[in-house]
């Protein structure tokens, strides 16, 4: 098929100068503004394709001289035909604001056809949970107040724009009748109205209703984080997605346990004579209890650790450890036996402290901690 001649679309002469050729072009444009000619869509559409193809070539001085010396084989590669819509208003968008200002945004061409969905709002919850339920995850049904869409409440196609959308608004204007088409402001651009709204109900036909909700949260959470269940929030107004549910996720603090990352810590008081001879203790774990030996002549201050005894963490690899701080309890009251005892003790080789290089000071140990 022949190419149509570049000017002739334009309906310019071979030497009109570039500012003729842009005005001749956006008068074009704007007569067949697929918008504008909604009788016949297709022929405007194409006609529209035509000319911006046209005014591509012609309104580059370069393109413009090319074709004149070669047709249309000197432009062959040009973007040209290959334009859709979109690319015609951002490449040449600024020939039309400037004679519309911002209206020409607000075509909305491509977007006519599909209206808008309307994603329900976000729903917030916080959710308490203890140690053992951190450690292990759990599956928690939680009450909540949620914006449901009442009982008896119609969706219908919207009277305003008769379901399109857009309101299609004529003004005439130094360059001819023009059409503009907007957001429909009865739908929010759904199509859509709400009829039969039940008593409480608000506008969209949305009621706040409590619901069991249940929420799966997976072990080794910290307070502070926000877990998302997709979809589970308010519906939407206008039969759109329903909106996320945010869970705040706050601790509970342990009674014995206290956590430090994934880490557990637990202060274990014993006795002096258990220091000294040694013996088997109980201590608490987040799941139950666990026995430990204290070896005969256990220091204070020393800390046991327990692997794997911590809380999981989050990604899924590995325990913390459960760390036994051992303080040993010095006696505040003895009786006059215990006391002779002791007085003969004092100077007693075994009870006069000298540490090996093995056992660590606190300050070493207070390094290795928090290194
Ligand atoms: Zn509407």
């Amino acid at each position: 098929m022949m190419k149509k001649d570049y000017y002739e679309i334009l309906g310019v002469s071979r030497n009109a100068t570039p500012e003729e050729i842009k005005k001749s072009y956006r008068r074009l444009a704007i007569k067949y503004h697929p918008d504008k000619n909604l009788h016949d869509k297709k022929n405007a559409e194409e006609k529209f394709k035509e000319a911006a193809e046209a005014y591509e070539v012609l309104g580059n001085p370069e393109k413009r001289s090319r074709y004149d010396k070669f047709g249309h084989s000197g432009v062959r590669n040009s973007a040209g035909g290959s334009m859709n819509m979109e690319d015609i208003f951002s490449n040449f968008g600024d020939i039309f604001s400037d004679a519309f200002g911002d209206g020409f945004s607000s075509f909305g061409f491509g977007r006519s056809s599909s209206q808008k969905t309307i994603k329900g709002s976000n729903l917030r919850i916080r959710v308490k949970l203890t140690l053992e339920e951190i450690a292990n995850g759990i599956e928690k049904k939680v009450k909540v107040k949620i914006l449901k869409m009442a009982k008896g409440t119609r969706i219908k196609i919207c009277s305003s724009c008769n379901g399109t959308g857009h309101i299609v608004r004529v003004t005439n204007t130094i360059l001819g009748r023009m059409q503009t088409s907007s957001q429909c402001n009865t739908c929010h651009g759904t199509g859509k109205s709400i009829e039969n709204i039940p008593y409480g109900a608000n506008r969209y036909g949305l009621i706040k209703k409590e619901e069991l909700v249940n929420i799966k949260i997976p072990a080794g959470l910290t307070e502070g984080i926000q877990l998302k269940v997709p979809e589970k929030g308010n519906d939407a107004p206008f039969g759109g997605v329903p909106g996320d549910l945010i869970v705040l996720i706050e601790e509970i603090p342990h009674k014995e346990l206290k956590r430090e990352g994934n880490n557990l810590h637990y202060d274990l008081y014993i006795s002096f004579s258990d220091a000294i001879l040694g013996t088997i203790k109980e201590v608490p774990t987040i799941n139950g209890k666990a026995r430990i030996k204290i070896n005969p002549g256990t220091q204070s201050g020393n800390t046991l650790r327990l692997k794997n005894k911590g809380l999981p963490n989050i990604e899924g690899y590995g325990n913390g450890s459960l760390l036994i701080h051992i303080n040993v309890w010095t006696p505040k009251k003895i009786n006059e036996e215990q006391r002779e005892f002791f007085e003969k003790m004092r100077k007693n080789e075994n009870f006069i402290p000298h540490p090996k290089n093995s056992e660590k000071s606190f300050f070493d140990r207070m390094k290795e901690m928090f290194s």
